[in-house]
């Protein structure tokens, strides 16, 4: 038996966001995330096909005659910087229950790669040193988000680090898998060598989805060169453009039993991203001219329009609660229009305290961005919900889910969703707690980049991107970096960045 630690510490960081990332985050359950765990409740992920890659790890141990220790594991949505405090004190948890638990075979990690803390120093790098430094020279097998930014010292400390292959994302149990049997691979000493190299442009969030070109035929193409003898695994981070570090943007590792392999690889993938290059573009409307045009479209339609408020995505770290977008719903009389999830602990205690059928006179969201102000108007309560729910799409499917006090408000014949706990409408259920059937409606307006495609994308007519403020901008080349790397390209083609 091998004997393996296993630790996971994941936060999507968005160094340009105003939105707060406390300890209570990791320590409570927070959109996507369960609460911290420690020791053998970590083995609550072994109760199901969890898509979290601790869960896929933990599927094949057995098998691999893995025996799991472990350690410490928590995650939470997306926001700003982690405090440094906040950082110390998780890491401090892990590295004491390394020293306790030591010595190790290898070790797992569950991480995102996209983790900023402190005065902008990189989560993921920090991370891998300091665990390093505690268990020495032994395997470390890292999964990741594929909107990780993985600097060349983070790449270099990790032994193997794999990404996920989907966005959205829907295999974090299968890139659990992937890293227990690169772990195998390396504790039955066979040889590894490995390649690491930068695309040298940045791919807007819209143009990331895997569930279309120019993407799905590149990740199409990783398990093709995975089929090599050679090959132990190959990823490609698509990177996450909200961070200002100069390792922001895509980067494609490679793992094989050779340095010619592994470069080889790594070349192929290279290649296709950079012959797709002219299409990491990007494609938006202004929100009165995207609900015009979803109306129009919806007249003729049989399944909802989408309108994806991509820039105030929780899950990129936006406060999800802008209303430009409802705000010309209602201007433009829209009918059998919903809109969620849209973050105001406020609106829903209100909506909770007057019950349901009140009719209210209330300000709702527009309340976290700097400059930006509420809608008010007289909402009718239509119905509430608290408490614990089931997801039902791919990416949450079976997991408890809580957002707090949630209601679904109506004003003429648009519906809003407001919620306690701040997340990106990923999931239908969502809309379901508060009694909206997500079909029925002619238009969903989702505030979410892409992870909506996976449970909204099929009953979708058609999507729209709308270009409304956040505190994520889309377009890479508007977006005000000091600490970029001089000479990468601000999209597909676009302008070449130096610093100021
Ligand atoms: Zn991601």
């Amino acid at each position: 038996m091998f004997k393996i630690g296993l630790a996971g510490f994941i936060h999507e960081t968005n160094t340009f966001s105003q939105t707060p990332t406390p300890l209570e985050n990791f320590l409570n359950q927070s959109g996507f995330y369960p609460e911290l765990r420690k020791g053998k409740d970590i083995f609550k992920f072994k109760e199901g096909r969890f898509n979290i890659a601790a869960s896929g790890f933990m599927s094949v141990a057995d098998e691999l005659g893995f025996e799991v220790v472990p350690l410490v594991w928590c995650g939470t949505e997306p926001s700003g910087s982690l405090p440094l405090s906040v950082f110390d004190t998780i890491m401090e948890m892990i590295e004491e229950s390394l020293k306790e638990n030591k010595p190790f075979d290898g070790l797992f990690l569950d991480l995102h790669g996209a983790m900023v803390y402190g005065d902008l120093m990189d989560g993921e790098t920090e991370i891998l040193r300091r665990v390093r430094k505690i268990v020495g020279d032994i395997p470390i097998v890292c999964s990741l988000d594929l909107h990780g930014n993985i600097s060349k010292e983070c790449f270099e400390l990790a032994t193997v680090m794999i990404g996920y292959r989907t966005y959205p994302h829907v295999d974090g149990f299968e890139n659990g898998q992937r890293c227990a049997f690169a772990l195998k691979h390396l504790l039955d000493g066979k040889p590894s060598f490995k390649t690491f190299k930068q695309a040298p442009f940045l791919m807007p969030a819209t143009t990331q989805t895997t569930s279309r070109e120019p993407a799905k035929s590149l990740y199409e193409m990783i398990p093709g060169v995975e089929q090599a003898e050679e090959v132990i695994s190959a990823t490609v981070m698509e990177g996450f453009n909200a961070v200002d570090l100069p390792h922001t943007g895509p980067s494609v590792f490679t793992y094989a039993i050779d340095q010619q392999s592994a470069d080889q690889a790594a070349d192929v993938l290279l290649q296709a991203i950079l012959e797709r290059e002219p299409q990491f573009s990007v494609d938006l409307f202004p929100p009165e001219e995207a609900v015009q045009k979803a109306m129009q479209i919806a007249e003729k339609a049989n399944r909802p329009v989408l309108l994806a408020d991509i820039q105030d995505n929780a899950g990129g770290g936006s406060t999800s609660d802008t209303v430009w977008v409802l705000q010309e719903l209602v201007k433009n009389h829209a009918q059998k229009a919903a809109l969620g999830l849209l973050w105001d602990p406020e609106a829903a205690e209100i909506a909770h305290q007057a019950g349901e059928g009140a009719v209210v006179e209330m300000a709702v969201g527009g309340k976290s961005l700097p400059g930006h102000t509420p809608f008010s108007a007289s909402f009718s309560v239509e119905k509430l919900f608290d408490g614990d729910f089931l997801g039902t799409g791919p990416m949450v499917k079976d997991r408890k889910m809580n957002l707090g006090k949630m209601a679904q408000l109506k004003v003429d014949d648009v519906r809003v969703v407001v919620s306690t706990d701040r997340m990106q409408a990923l999931d239908q259920s969502f809309f379901r707690v508060v009694g909206i059937e997500p079909a029925e409606m002619k238009i969903l307006a989702l505030k979410s980049a892409n992870h909506y495609r996976a449970d909204f994308g099929p009953i979708a007519s058609e999507i729209i991107n709308v270009d409304a403020p956040g505190a994520i901008i889309e377009d890479p080349s508007k977006i005000s970096y000091q600490h970029l790397r001089e000479g990468v390209r601000l999209k597909g083609l676009g302008p070449v960045y130096k610093r100021p």
